[in-house]
């Protein structure tokens, strides 16, 4: 038996040796027969801690005696900060516990701002030193928060229009009188009107919070204001305002999204129709100060008080909920404008006075003399 065994493998490995000499003699056939074999450079080995630079991961290495052998580029991101204090505070506990033999995770929260999160977590290493890494995952979160937010807000603000469609189709069904059906069919579209506007408003919110799609365009001071214009065209007509525009620097170009800009100034604009008497007038001046660019919108409407100004750019804050309800608002335009001031490293700015009106300043960084290199620079 055994020696059965000993002569397979025996036969096996002629049989092996004898293809393989076979195969080799097929390729130098092929390759030309007398070709000497060439040579292969081996490529030369990264250095592993060339490579750990790469990551976006913070990596942290300590030999079994607790000195650091290596802290990748990611893991230096915090130097000189507070958060890099906490942080090294937690990756030194860390790897202590872990050359023990004691795999650990902390979690540092902070909260700003800007609001920060930091996961730091430590595993022993094979011969008694140990690795941590350190991940910020401060975006994640506010991706998360964002989108929670957002499921919240369609849950509690379409709550009631949804309740109050339900009662007026009971009512409508039960009702005889065709002149209270269709009083009551006008509330009704009214009401899914305003619903609809609500989801856009929330799409377009989230779209800007979650930073997503972004352009980086060189745009006309003057499309921004022309795009406003049009958006506000029919409510201005029907409340008879006029909109006057004093455009004082009508080549001023700055660097950012046409669609967020016209958005924002579209939304101040319907603010100051909205918020004024019928047939009043309504401005919108263009300045450039500085390094900035000023679209002001100036209304004589009904103003805001004091201590509720701060509190106006909060989604879904209302001075005046009933009148807000009566104008079709869904609380939602001055969060837009906030966010898309941010997004392009600007500011909104109010100042009012109640039954004198308001002014609300949008102020976004001009574009350089030479934004079109600054824009390929940037890219899309
Ligand atoms: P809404 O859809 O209710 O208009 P906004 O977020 O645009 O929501 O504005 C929030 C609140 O700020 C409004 O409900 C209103 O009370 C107040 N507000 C905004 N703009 C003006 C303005 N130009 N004049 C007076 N009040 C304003």
């Amino acid at each position: 038996m055994v020696v059965a065994v000993v002569l397979a493998v025996l036969a096996a490995a002629v049989v092996g040796a004898l293809v393989g000499m076979l195969v080799a003699r097929r390729e130098a056939e092929e390759g030309g027969g007398a070709a000497p074999p060439a040579t292969v450079a081996m490529p030369p080995v990264p250095r592993w801690s060339d490579v750990v630079d790469q990551l976006s991961l913070g990596v942290v290495v300590a030999g079994p005696r607790g000195d650091v052998l290596h802290r990748n580029r990611a893991a230096r991101a915090f130097d000189g900060t507070h958060v890099g204090v906490l942080v090294d505070d937690a990756v030194g506990r860390l790897l202590a516990d872990a050359r023990e033999g004691e795999t650990g995770r902390e979690v540092l929260d902070l909260y700003g701002p800007p609001r920060v999160a930091v996961v730091v977590q430590a595993a022993p290493l094979e011969g008694g030193g140990a690795v941590a890494t350190i991940e910020d995952v401060s975006e994640r979160r506010r991706v998360d928060a964002v989108r929670t937010d957002f499921v919240a807000n369609i849950s509690h603000e379409l709550k009631t229009p949804v309740g109050a469609l339900a009662v007026l189709a009971e009512t409508m069904a039960e009702e005889e009188d065709l002149a209270v059906v269709r009083r009551i069919a006008d509330r009704m579209v009214a009401e899914a009107h305003r619903v609809s506007r609500t989801i856009d408003d929330l799409l377009e919110l989230s779209r800007i919070e979650l930073g997503e799609a972004l352009e980086r365009d060189v745009v006309e001071v003057r499309d921004i204001v022309a795009g406003a214009l049009d958006r506000t065209r029919s409510l201005a007509e029907s409340r008879r305002t006029r909109i006057e525009v004093l455009d004082g620097d009508t080549g001023a170009r700055v660097l950012g999204d046409l669609r967020q800009l016209v958005s924002a100034l579209g939304n101040l604009v319907e603010n100051a129709v909205k918020y004024s008497e019928p047939a009043s007038t309504v401005q919108v001046r263009v300045r450039v100060d500085g390094d900035w660019v000023e679209l002001m919108v100036v209304d004589h409407g009904i103003g805001i008080p004091p201590q509720e100004q701060d509190r106006i750019f909060e989604r879904f804050y209302r001075v005046d909920k009933a009148r807000s309800r009566e104008t079709g608002g869904t609380g939602l335009g001055l969060a837009i404008v906030r966010h898309v001031a941010t997004n392009h490293g600007g500011e909104v700015q109010v100042s009012s006075q109640e039954g004198e009106g308001s002014t609300f300043v949008l102020r976004i960084p001009l574009a350089n003399a030479d934004a079109d290199a600054q824009q390929e620079a940037i890219g899309p």
